[in-house]
C-alpha cells in the first residue's frame, strides 16, 4: 500500500509523554490536515517523522509504503521520498540556494553518480517557473535575512526541486501574510498530484481556505480526536477544539 502509516504511535521527551497513541493514514495523491491547538503535539510528530534524536517513541509504528521508517537514519528518510518542511527553518550564512538544493539533490543520487550541471538548472528553473519565483532568488543565501514568507517560499522550492513521494508541512503559514500565504498555498496546490501524500500541518483554518484538503483531523493532547473532509475544519473554525475533544470518544481516524 502506497501510504504513509502512523499507527497507535506514542512519543516522549525525557519522562513527559507527548504524543499518546496517534494513528493516522496518508495515502500517496491525498493532502490531509492535521490541525489542533498549541502544544497538542504536532510538531513532536512532525520531527519524529524527520528522525530528530530527542524524540524518542515509545510504542507504536510508522511504515512507508510498507516500510518501518523508525529503522531509518533521517537522510535515508529523505532518500526514500519523504520531505519535511519545518515551523522554524534554519539560516545557512553563506550557501546559495542554488548551491543548496544542487547539494541536496546530489546526495540523492547513488555513489559515482554526477548531477549534471545543466539538467540540474533546467529542473530548477522549470520548478521556479511553476512556483511562479524569480532566478535572482536562487543566488541569496539560505533563509539569511529572510522574511518569514521568503522562507516558507524556499522551503516549498526545495519540496518542487526534491520531488517528495510524501511531504510534512508544518505550520507553512505561521508568521505569514495574505500575500505570502497564497504563494505558498499555490505552490503546495501546484505540486499536489497522484504521487505525492501530503500532512499539513496547521493551527489557524485560513490556510485551509486556499489549500483544499481532502481529509481532516484534529489532534487534541497527543492523539487524534475527530477525522472527517474538509468541512470539519469550519466546523472547528466554528465551535473550537474544545467542542472536538469533548465529542470524542476512542482515538478515531477516517
Ligand atoms: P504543537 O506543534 O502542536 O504546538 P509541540 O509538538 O511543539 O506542539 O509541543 C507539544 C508539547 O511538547 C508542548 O507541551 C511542548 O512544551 C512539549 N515539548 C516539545 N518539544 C519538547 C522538548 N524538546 N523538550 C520538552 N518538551 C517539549
Ligand atoms: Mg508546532
Amino acid at each position: 500500500m502506497k501510504e504513509l502509516n502512523i499507527e497507535k504511535l506514542h512519543i516522549a521527551v525525557g519522562d513527559q509523554e507527548i504524543v499518546r497513541g496517534l494513528t493516522l493514514r496518508v495515502p500517496r495523491g491525498e493532502v490531509h490536515a492535521l490541525m489542533g491547538p498549541n502544544g497538542s503535539g504536532k510538531s513532536t510528530l512532525a520531527k519524529v517523522l524527520a528522525g530528530h534524536p530527542d524524540y524518542h517513541v515509545t510504542a507504536g509504528k510508522i511504515l512507508m509504503d510498507g516500510e518501518d521508517l523508525l529503522e531509518l537514519d533521517p537522510d535515508e528518510r529523505a532518500r526514500r521520498g519523504l520531505f519535511l518542511a519545518f515551523q522554524y527553518p534554519s539560516e545557512i550564512p553563506g550557501v546559495t540556494i542554488a548551491n543548496f538544493l544542487r547539494a541536496a539533490l546530489q546526495s540523492r543520487l547513488p555513489e559515482g553518480e554526477e548531477l549534471e550541471a545543466t539538467d540540474y538548472y533546467a529542473k530548477l528553473y522549470e520548478k521556479m517557473e511553476l512556483l511562479g519565483m524569480d532566478r535572482s532568488f536562487t543566488s541569496r543565501a539560505v533563509n539569511e535575512g529572510f522574511s518569514g514568507g521568503e522562507k516558507k517560499r524556499t522551503e516549498i522550492l526545495q519540496m518542487a526541486v526534491l520531488e517528495p513521494q510524501y511531504a510534512v508541512l508544518d505550520e507553512t503559514d505561521s508568521g505569514l501574510d495574505i500575500d505570502a500565504l497564497k504563494t505558498v498555498a499555490h505552490g503546495v496546490n501546484s505540486l499536489r498530484g497522484p504521487d505525492l501524500g501530503i500532512l499539513l500541518i496547521t493551527h489557524y483554518q485560513r490556510l485551509l481556505n486556499y489549500i483544499i484538503p481532502d481529509y481532516v483531523h484534529v489532534m487534541v493532547a497527543g492523539r487524534i480526536v475527530r477525522s472527517g473532509r474538509k468541512e470539519l475544519a469550519l466546523e472547528l473554525e466554528e465551535r473550537g477544539y474544545d467542542w472536538a475533544r469533548d465529542g470524542a470518544t476512542e482515538p478515531a481516524y477516517r
